[in-house]
């Protein structure tokens, strides 16, 4: 936690620091209001949230004077918080539900960090003392199936792929389903395609993956992977996969070295899903919890 607060710390001091030098210079005119949103909204908060806190901060300076730095900074930790929602429920199916594994499938567009995810997931699930099962139904990029073996290695747990490129992926996720049933696995994960050259096709794909598995087992849990570092692009991402599959919990990957953090918000909003796991860089635990009163708390510090 320490280390996650550290890091989101240097990602987004440019928001923090930006905010409080302009809240507590004292005496805000709607020039230094203007920059206040203008903060907010390259941060990728969106306009909507960024329009509340905002009307929400105003309000109370006007009825409060205007007032000192640790005031105005428990203020916006305050609303921030509430944006950020801390009562949503973040936990990751990873048990055994009625005698059979928890099925999670990971989608999203390719390159956002899918198959690294995938391994870092399964890294922290074993860490849990969890049985994990791993598919490889990316048969579309040549090199990803490869790719999630070697994580597979790494943490030791076994890879379901197919030996030929561009095989079916439903068949492949139907696999990993059924080894992850007669090896009695806590949980089996699925890594899918994401190529968004054309929407129709995205959600056929994903949509005969998720009713070939479907045959077997019910789906626990739809991780959406979405790259913290593309904004509006991300969002509308999410909105297409939102569309073709019921998406449960959303991934931020490339949360380190990012000052748009705010996009963890916009996000939920969009798709009405919490974030439920932050990537914070390439190596193989770089993959935290995301914890709201921790990410507000760095966001401001
Ligand atoms: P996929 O095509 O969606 O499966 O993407 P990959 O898992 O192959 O990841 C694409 C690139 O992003 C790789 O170079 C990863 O190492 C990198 N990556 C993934 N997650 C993170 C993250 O949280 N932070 C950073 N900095 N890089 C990441």
């Amino acid at each position: 936690l320490q280390r996650l607060r550290a890091r989101l710390a240097r990602s987004n001091t440019a928001l923090g620091k930006a905010l409080l030098s302009l809240l507590s210079r004292g005496g805000l005119d709607e020039e230094a209001w203007e920059d206040v949103e203008d903060t907010l909204l390259a941060s990728d908060l969106g306009v909507e949230a960024t329009t509340e806190l905002v009307e929400s901060l105003r309000s109370k300076v006007k009825v409060e004077g205007a007032t000192d730095e640790a005031t105005v900074r428990g203020w916006l930790r305050e609303d921030l918080l509430a944006l950020v929602d801390p009562s949503m429920d973040r936990s990751i199916a990873s048990s055994r539900v009625a005698g059979r594994p928890a099925v999670v499938l990971v989608v999203g567009v390719n390159g956002t960090g899918k198959t690294t995810t995938v391994g870092k997931l399964a890294r922290v699930l074993v860490a849990q003392d969890k049985d994990v099962v791993l598919g490889a139904a990316d048969t579309f990029r040549a090199a990803a199936a490869d790719q999630l073996e070697t994580w597979g290695g790494r943490v030791g747990v076994p890879t379901i792929r197919s030996d030929r490129d561009g095989a079916d992926p439903a068949s492949v996720a139907f696999d990993a389903v059924k080894a992850g049933a007669e090896m009695e696995a806590d949980v089996v994960l699925i890594d899918t395609a994401g190529r968004l050259h054309n929407k129709v096709g995205l959600m056929d794909e994903l949509g005969k993956v998720k009713r070939v598995i479907e045959k077997q087992s019910p789906i626990d849990e739809v991780l959406l992977v979405l790259d913290a570092t593309t904004g509006q692009n991300g969002l509308r991402q999410a909105e297409v996969f939102g569309e073709a599959v019921d998406v449960t919990g959303i991934v931020l990957t490339k949360m380190d070295g990012t000052a748009k953090g705010g996009i963890v918000v916009s996000v939920q909003r969009k798709l009405g899903v919490p974030v439920k796991l932050v990537g914070l860089g390439e190596g193989p635990d770089d993959l935290a919890p995301f914890d709201a009163e921790a990410f507000v708390d760095a966001l401001i510090d």
